[in-house]
């Protein structure tokens, strides 16, 4: 192979490489080998002769050594590619020229055959491709690879969670992209597999292309940029916030990609189940999902009041029915012993429970609860005993042990079937002797509700915000609780009337009669005034109808009282004509004789309620009702009479405790204020202050 170049013979080839430009016409060939010279001229054949044979049928054109290019052992030729013939190889034929010739033309002396050698044959051929059509699939692979790098984090960061939770709470548009995307996504490793085989052929197939078109490195630095820039930061920032549609528009692609690759990528996908498990999207447990909520409130549309309710029902299985209950100590309960009289009635009124337990010995030991309910047919005036209720309506208990969580709990409220309060006890095995049950408190359905809402429940009748801090409330209950207060027996009281009627009496003065409409008369002093000797009592049996002791009025005849009938009848004459009706309880008459102020029409009244002075003034003058009725009793009659002078003396009081009030005075003075509503002792305080004073 190796032979010595001599003179302007010609070099011996001995390798070849060849150069492409960007326009593929021309290339750069270096050829190894020895006796290269600045005159070395390269021509090709087709014919392949052995080495040092004359070339024949040379292919037209001959080429210079690049001047400066020659070494001793390589030397480059710029060659203008010849036409392609398919399947044709041709050879390389080489001479150096005599010395001063420069121009290849001008020498007779044939090229040498540089032999016939693997290496030291070239082949020319078609492009695969044209260019527009290598162009256009650089374009599409380029939007390949930006879709797939897409889809890729678009799809795989859409969870089955997420998916499942916009199908079924999103827009039109959202569930309807959800529950496009939702089959292919639910074969998560697949859809991976099969994208990122996609994304990796389309970048290579790209690369690949470019380097068709130009040379190595600038295909290289070109479909870095173009990929990096186009096919991944591009469609991923896009994906990354609608993602959700991309995926739904694009899918018939993706499942065309899934079905190319699934020879690869399904097999694979398997692999990756197996090993991995199959995804099963994200799963967020109570904690997780409290601060999920927590975190996102400023984003989230939920209110303080919602987001509260949801971190309560969420913790509802960390708490336990200790921790909420009302403790024994503080629950209202009743002996069964307990005789369900007017007195007890309105301690389980004033109490605003609507359960009461019923307990046997100690406090402890709770047989059953008394629903309010239950009283409904029970009269107080027959003294039903506890006991008997108790056993007719045989009421259960609910026992629960104190470490019943609250879900526990409200799901057993929630069923209904033991009620809706439960008694609390635990084993209590301290000091010696036998372990016992011991009941420390009481949990509702209302208790468990305010931990699950995190706020205070207050109902009409409750008394505390909260049970356990024993807040009570700002707004106060409505009124009708010291029930208990109308038994009390007075001694000063001749004739006694039931409590019922006591109370009765004073819820219809209160709202019915304006001459004791709060204002004037406050509920205190009425409650009191209620206990003097007010009530009175006729008997007609036996009685004339001309009796003076069985009327109440007698037309023309002066009175200085009010009178309302409580039970029985009565028969009114009115007037000349002597019209007759009768009347039966809570019938008034006679308010003019409390409010006529008939001597000091000159000095009028500052206000319907009046000051001081003027009420002491009022006292001091005598003021008669002339009735031109008569009133007398036809039944068995209880009336209650109010005169004049307790009258004023109750609106003097009223004053008296509206001023204590809002000066801030002591109750005890008030209550020593309040006293003076008694006629006697009201008469002589008056007359010492008229005489202190004097009239205005
Ligand atoms: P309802 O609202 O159904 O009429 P209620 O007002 O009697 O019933 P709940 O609303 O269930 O009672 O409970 C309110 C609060 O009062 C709770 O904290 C509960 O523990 C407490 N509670 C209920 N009954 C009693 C009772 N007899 N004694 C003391 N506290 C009670």
């Amino acid at each position: 192979m190796r032979r010595q170049a001599k003179g302007h013979s010609s070099p011996h080839v001995v390798g070849s490489n060849v150069t492409h430009f960007l326009v593929k016409l021309v290339a750069v060939l270096t050829l190894f080998g020895q006796g290269f010279t600045k005159r070395t001229v390269i021509a090709f054949t087709e014919a392949a002769l052995g080495y040092d044979k004359p070339c024949k049928f040379l292919v037209p054109g001959e080429y210079l050594v690049v001047p400066d290019s020659v070494t001793p052992t390589s030397a480059l030729f710029e060659v203008t590619a010849p036409q392609p013939i398919q399947d044709t190889k041709i050879y390389i034929c080489a001479k150096n020229l005599p010395p001063g010739v420069i121009d290849p033309s001008k020498d007779e002396e044939k090229h040498r055959h540089q032999g016939t050698e693997n290496w030291k044959i070239i082949a020319t051929h078609h492009k695969m491709l044209p260019l527009w059509a290598t162009m256009t699939l650089i374009l599409i692979c380029l939007m390949f690879s930006a879709l797939f790098s897409g889809l890729n984090l678009g799809l795989m960061s859409l969870d089955r969670t997420e998916l499942k939770i916009i199908s079924n709470t999103g827009t039109d548009q959202e569930r309807k992209y959800a529950r496009a995307i939702m089959p292919v996504r639910d074969h998560g490793n697949y859809l991976l597999c099969s994208i990122l085989l996609g994304n990796v052929a389309v970048n290579s197939t790209f690369t690949i292309l470019l380097d068709e078109l130009t040379s190595g490195l600038f295909a290289v630095i070109f479909s870095t940029l173009a990929i990096v820039l186009l096919g991944e930061i591009t469609p991923q920032a896009i994906c990354s916030r609608h993602g959700l549609m991309v995926g739904a528009k694009s899918i018939v692609i993706t499942k065309g990609v899934m079905a190319l690759t699934a020879p690869m990528a399904y097999p694979v996908s398997k692999l990756l189940d197996y090993f991995l498990g199959e995804e099963i999207g994200n799963v967020y447990n109570r904690e997780r999902l409290k601060e999920l909520v927590k975190v996102t409130t400023d984003v989230n549309d939920l209110d303080k009041d919602e987001v509260n309710i949801i971190s309560g029902a969420l913790e509802l299985r960390k708490k336990k029915v200790t921790e909420v209950m009302t403790k024994l100590e503080d629950v209202f309960m009743l002996p069964i012993t307990s005789v369900l009289d007017f007195e007890t009635m309105s301690e389980i009124v004033k109490s605003g429970y609507s359960r009461i337990p019923v307990y046997e010995g100690s406090r402890g030991n709770i047989v059953t609860v008394l629903f309010i309910k239950d009283l409904a047919f029970v009269d107080p005036d027959d003294n039903t005993p506890l006991r008997t209720l108790a056993q007719y309506y045989q009421n259960s208990c609910n026992f629960v042990f104190e470490d019943v969580t609250l879900d526990v709990m409200f799901k057993q409220f929630k069923d209904g079937h033991k009620g809706h309060m439960a008694f609390v006890h635990r084993i209590n095995n301290e000091g010696e002797g036998d372990p016992f049950y011991e009941t420390i408190g009481l949990v509702t359905l209302e208790d468990v509700i305010e931990e699950m809402i995190q706020a205070e429940i207050v109902d009409e009748t409750d008394v505390f915000m909260d049970n356990r801090t024993k807040r009570r409330r700002n707004k106060p209950t409505n009124k009708l609780q010291d029930f208990a207060a109308f038994a009390e027996r007075h001694e000063n009281q001749r004739t006694h009337i039931s409590p019922q009627l006591t109370l009765a009496t004073f819820q219809y003065l209160n709202s019915s009669v304006d001459a004791f409409r709060p204002e004037i008369v406050s509920e205190t002093v009425l409650r009191r005034l209620l206990r003097q000797d007010v009530i009175h009592h006729i008997k007609v049996k036996g009685k004339s109808k001309k009796d003076p002791s069985i009327y109440v009025y007698q037309q023309g005849k002066p009175v200085d009282y009010f009178v309302l009938i409580l039970e029985g009848r009565v028969e009114v004459t009115v007037g000349r004509e002597n019209l007759v009706f009768e009347a039966g309880p809570f019938t008034y008459f006679g308010v003019q004789a409390l409010t006529q102020n008939i001597g000091v029409a000159e000095s009028p009244t500052p206000s319907a309620m009046g000051s001081l002075q003027n009420i002491n003034m009022d006292s001091m003058l005598r003021h008669s009702f002339v009735p031109d009725y008569s009133v007398v009793a036809t039944a068995e009659l209880f009336y209650l009479t109010v005169k004049r002078a307790l009258y004023l003396a109750a609106k003097r009081a009223t004053l008296m405790e509206q001023g204590a009030l809002s000066k801030g005075q002591g109750r005890d003075q008030l209550d020593t204020e309040l006293d003076k509503v008694r006629p006697v002792h009201i008469q002589r305080h008056c007359y010492r202050t008229w005489q202190l004073k004097g009239p205005r």
